[in-house]
């Protein structure tokens, strides 16, 4: 299945497609990864999406479309994927749809994360990473033992400028502008569904399954 994942900051996306991966085989396809590995691998489409990142500007649709392209080519990509990250717009959302009509492919279905944002808010900005080894923690739902310090290597722990809730709120503020015509473009073409992001992974992860059972 050709899946394409939508849902706010920490609304447990990115966790279920990675899951999804692990028990179905199809790679997780986020567009963070995607720059990360052309730049790394030094394609000519790496080095041009390299030139807007370093100068602080956002990779133009066209050649983020032409990085998908390439990914989806590979060999673990072609019996289905999960893309996360991308399409944001709907100018993005029509370039993809070309790009997989031209590789005579489609998208089977758009899984909307649905969440409330208080509680986004509240899984995000009580995260904290330990400095040395990167564990992560919660101040209320995964506390270490001793306050503000690492219980594997005592290191002590902090908020990633991600989990700032300033951060948070303009991210979302971002998503609640850009999402509404991206999601009204895959249900009139009756390709989404919604789901419920709140509760555990496992739990989120079975309404997933059967969200796709019944596509
Ligand atoms: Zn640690």
């Amino acid at each position: 299945m050709n899946l394409i994942f939508f849902g706010p900051p920490g609304g447990g996306k990115g966790t279920q497609a990675r899951l999804l991966a692990a028990r179905r085989e199809f790679p997780q396809i986020s567009t963070g990864d995607i720059l990360r590995e052309t730049i790394a691998a030094g394609t000519a489409l790496g080095h041009e999406a390299r030139r807007y990142m370093d100068a602080g500007d956002l990779v133009p649709d066209a050649v983020m479309i032409g990085l998908i392209a390439e990914r989806l080519d590979q060999p673990d990509a072609r019996g289905g994927f999960t893309l996360d990250g991308f399409p944001r717009t709907l100018h993005q959302a029509q370039a993809l749809e070309r790009l997989l009509a031209s590789m005579e492919r489609a998208i089977d279905r758009a899984v909307e994360f649905r969440i409330d944002e208080e509680t986004v808010m509240r899984r995000l900005s009580g995260r904290r990473v330990c400095r040395a080894g990167g564990h992560i923690y919660h101040v209320e739902f995964a506390p270490p033992q001793r306050e503000g310090i690492c219980d594997h290597d005592g290191s002590p722990l902090r908020q990633r400028d991600d989990d700032q809730p300033e951060v948070i709120r303009r991210r979302m503020e971002v998503y609640r502008r850009e999402i509404p015509s991206v999601l009204e473009f895959y249900r009139v073409r009756g390709l989404l569904v919604a789901l419920d992001a709140a509760g555990d992974e496992e739990t989120v992860y079975a309404r997933l399954e059967e969200a796709l059972a019944a596509a």
